[in-house]
């Protein structure tokens, strides 16, 4: 075959490609062919999903606007188990290669792709991903997962609603998806969708100006599992509180299983409605946190067997010692030691991944409460001590709300534990302070000037 696969990719990914490209060949035309399938090669498999390399914006453009489902229909008629297709942009020419690294890099570190590159089915919006077999477990996430688990066998009958909640990248997309995915595998006839809140809120306010209000209804009201991603964005958007509420009580009436997930507890949620609040809590609350170390090195090594990419220990222990981040940014990671190692047809040293890291991820300094209180209190000019204090004079109310802002908002440092560190304040309070400070500056140019230049010093 005249089509040579690049970048170079594992065995299996080229024999795949190898076979795939035989099939489309068949049924393009040559100039086609070799216009818009050269430089192109399977980059990784992951939990059935086939990451394509191709050279450019362009390519991805057409072959995913042209070819998505014929590709992948190769892909299925020649690999077990192929349910999807993303593409990922990867540079061909190794001597472009590092000029264009940096980019690159920003491809293969999102590996959130944009919707569209997804092969979400349409039906019920999940995305095939997203399943138990390549979810680790540690106990950062075990009681989240547990619980997951519990509800397979019965849904609707064990935790309803299940209610997840935890910080961005942690796997609660990844956990409730894979509860849908179960359920639908185990049982073809039980009609499940997922859906995030503003899709939702979307869907709604449509439904409205089109007057197909019932129809809006009655599809909500025909799950048999219902799952709603991300419901702090439902905050202050009271007519979509309110038909949610009626959807919660038509579901859970029928006994349908229904989970949420959160960046908040439910409590914390500001402007969120009291009815709604007490719904979602009266089924199972469970939290995902940061993965400690451990779980951080076993989830590199899971994803790295996955990917047919072998990693010495002293790799996957050094990464998960500078990556303390998210299990999002240890992918990011990941990625981008498997394409250098693809890149260079061979594995990478300790030293090689050293500079990676340093080239291309930004250390986020660790900063304590205490490093925020102090930078902001020196920008106002005001003594440190006070913002801990009662005191509810002018100069001081600011810097103290502004704290509590980037501490929640960079920091992601929960509404009660930001009050606990400052005096011993209310959550509500704080959820106050942040929202102050949110409004305030859709109109206030200063304060957005003033707090992009506290931000500069961190
Ligand atoms: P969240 O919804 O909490 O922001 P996601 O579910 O989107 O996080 O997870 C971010 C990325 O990390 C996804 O690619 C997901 O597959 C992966 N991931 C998260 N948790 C796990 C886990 N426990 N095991 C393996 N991969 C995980
Ligand atoms: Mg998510």
């Amino acid at each position: 075959m005249s089509h040579k696969p690049y970048p170079p990719t594992m065995e299996n990914n080229k024999q795949l490609w190898s076979s795939a490209t035989t099939e489309i060949e068949l049924h393009v035309s040559k100039a086609n062919f070799s216009t818009w399938f050269k430089n192109t090669g399977i980059l990784k498999q992951d939990g059935g999903v086939v990451f394509l390399g191709v050279p450019n914006e362009f390519v991805k453009d057409w072959l995913y606007n042209k070819y998505h489902k014929f590709i992948l229909k190769a892909l299925r008629s020649c690999g077990e188990n192929v349910r999807g297709l993303e593409y990922v942009i990867c540079k061909t020419d190794p001597k472009l290669q590092e000029q264009d690294e940096k980019q690159d890099i920003k491809a293969l570190t999102n590996t959130e792709l944009p919707l569209k590159d997804l092969y979400i089915n349409k039906e019920d919006n999940l995305n095939p991903r997203y399943v138990f077999d390549s979810f680790v477990i540690g106990s950062f996430n075990e009681l989240a997962h547990a619980a997951a688990q519990a509800i397979l066998k019965r849904p609707g009958h064990v935790y309803n609603p299940l209610f997840v909640h935890g910080g961005t990248g942690l796997g609660k997309t990844h956990l409730i998806q894979a509860v849908g995915n179960y359920i639908k595998g185990s049982d073809p006839k039980k009609k499940v969708y997922y859906v995030t809140s503003e899709k939702f809120s979307m869907d709604y306010i449509n439904s409205v100006q089109a007057n197909k209000i019932n129809s809006f209804k009655e599809k909500y009201r025909r799950y048999d599992v219902f799952i709603m991603d991300d419901i702090q964005f439902l905050s202050g958007k009271e007519k979509t509180q309110e038909e949610l509420f009626h959807v919660f009580n038509a579901l859970y009436e029928q006994n349908k299983q229904i989970i949420f997930s959160s960046d908040q507890h439910p409590n914390y949620i500001p402007n969120l409605k009291e009815r709604l609040k007490s719904r979602f809590s009266a089924g199972m609350i469970v939290d995902v946190q940061q993965p400690e170390y451990e779980s951080r090195v076993a989830i590199l090594r899971s994803k790295s067997s996955l990917n047919n990419f072998s990693m010495t220990d002293e790799t996957s222990q050094y990464l998960a010692s500078v990556i303390q981040g998210n299990i999002r940014e240890l992918e990011g990671v990941l990625n981008l030691v498997i394409c250098q190692s693809q890149l260079k047809n061979r594995s990478l040293t300790l030293n090689e991944i050293k500079s990676i890291i340093k080239n291309n991820i930004k250390q986020r300094r660790s900063v304590s409460v205490k490093d925020v209180v102090k930078i902001v209190t020196e920008f106002y000019n005001i003594e440190e001590g006070m913002v801990y204090e009662k005191t509810r004079r002018k100069e001081v109310v600011k810097p103290r709300q502004i704290i509590m802002y980037i501490l929640r908002e960079d920091f992601n440092v929960s509404y009660p534990s930001i009050g606990q560190k400052l005096g011993g304040r209310d959550h509500t309070t704080v959820i106050h302070s942040c929202e102050k400070i949110r409004g305030d500056l859709k109109k206030d140019g200063l304060l957005v000037q003033e707090i992009d230049r506290i931000r500069a010093m961190f």
